[in-house]
């Protein structure tokens, strides 16, 4: 697949444009390469499809929010598919443009962008598992398997609740009113059908398998697919993995919140990581090559002689990956001198020799405190 372009690009708006200019922009474009106005230009089309998409996901701040942090990355191929609610893409071009070009959306995106039909359905519901990655997990994106245990449709009696498949008839004790009404003296009484709680139907048969609600739990193994770069407590989408609804109705979605474990070693500032090494007094005074630990693996750094503690290097591109897809982040090395807490007979006589030959010339970066202490 050719390489997607970046939306705000399709768009010819800044990364900051208001709601406005990317209805504007999108006004502007729609008009240029409508179908209605290029007919039998695949070409146009398949523009109008890009320009299309890019306004789905803009003009929606919590979509342009997950754009913005991993750019495609954020509507791969599991977990991010929100590209299906062209809806209301649809009900704002018809407030844009009203009834100015022909009803195009499901001739050129097919069935999923026609209009959304009233149906008397109930979705199921969303649900909601966690998991727990480790940093290096965060920074070179995985896949994970979710046990989750969602309900599904009863494979007995296709999803109708009852045995023999046909579904609900009419309440016998009711008649299919929901409502019983028996006179009691001078009054006549309505009360809701006991038998049918009010729907006018019931199971004759309930299925056995369901004890006709037309759903079964079961527990699957669900892949989900982590983007690299991946911030704590994001929460994933996976659209239609939720629950099937009662009565075949659609299922919901999802959610799937990782969490990131905490490392041995590093902190992350978003893509950069911080890890604190520790080298003793002598390395720093005299420079030294020391290993530091990094996402994949140790590697070598040299440190020069004069090595303050608290000294920061860098180590470019070492950290996570960046949003939008812009390169790594760096790995920042936090120096920590350690001061030797035990020292040999010989060791210590070396020690107080050094510090015999020891004066303030050695110390250039002290000397400024020396000169505002005097003044006291
Ligand atoms: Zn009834
Ligand atoms: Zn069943």
């Amino acid at each position: 697949m050719a390489e997607k372009r970046d939306y705000y690009e399709i768009l010819g708006v800044s990364r900051n444009a208001s709601i406005d200019e990317i209805k504007k922009a999108y006004r502007e474009l729609a008009l240029k390469y409508h179908p209605d106005r290029n007919p039998g230009n695949k070409e146009a089309e398949e523009k109008f499809k890009e320009i299309t998409e890019a306004y789905e996901v803009l003009s929606d701040p919590e979509k342009r929010a997950i754009y913005d942090k991993y750019g495609h990355a954020g509507f791969g191929p599991q977990g991010f598919d929100w590209t299906q609610d062209f809806s209301r893409v649809r009900t704002d071009f018809e407030d844009i443009f009203g009834d100015l070009f022909s009803d195009f959306f499901s001739d050129i995106f097919g069935e999923s962008f026609t209009r959304t039909k009233r149906r008397e359905v109930i979705r199921g519901s969303d649900l909601e598992y966690r998991i727990f990655i480790s940093l290096k997990e965060a920074a070179n994106g995985c896949e994970k398997y979710v046990n989750v245990s969602r309900y599904d449709k009863c494979n007995v009696c296709n999803g109708t609740g009852s045995r023999s498949g046909r579904g609900k008839v009419t309440c016998p004790h009711c008649h299919g009113t929901g409502q019983v009404t028996y006179t009691q003296g001078f009054f006549t009484i309505s009360q809701t059908c006991r038998r049918c709680k009010g729907e006018g139907k019931i199971l004759s048969d309930p299925c056995p398998n369901c004890r006709g609600t037309g759903r079964v739990r079961n527990t699957h193994k669900i892949l989900v697919k982590i983007p690299a770069g991946i911030e704590d407590g994001t929460s994933l989408r996976l659209k239609g993995e939720g629950d099937i609804g009662p009565n075949g109705g659609p299922r919901g979605d999802l959610y799937i919140t990782v969490f990131i474990e905490k490392d041995k070693f590093f902190e992350r500032k978003d893509s950069d990581i911080i890890c604190e090494v520790p080298i003793t007094v002598l390395q720093a005074i005299l420079g030294d090559e020391i290993e530091v630990p990094t996402l994949t693996g140790k590697v070598k750094m040299k440190i020069p002689p004069g090595t303050q503690d608290g000294s920061l290097f860098r180590l470019k591109n070492l950290g996570l990956p960046k949003p939008y897809g812009y390169g790594r982040g760096d790995q920042i090395v936090k120096i920590k001198v350690v001061i030797p807490t035990k020292l040999s007979r010989s060791q210590r006589k070396l020690y107080e020799e050094l510090k015999e030959m020891e004066n303030l010339n050695n110390y250039p970066n002290l000397k400024e405190y020396y000169e505002r202490i005097k003044e006291i």
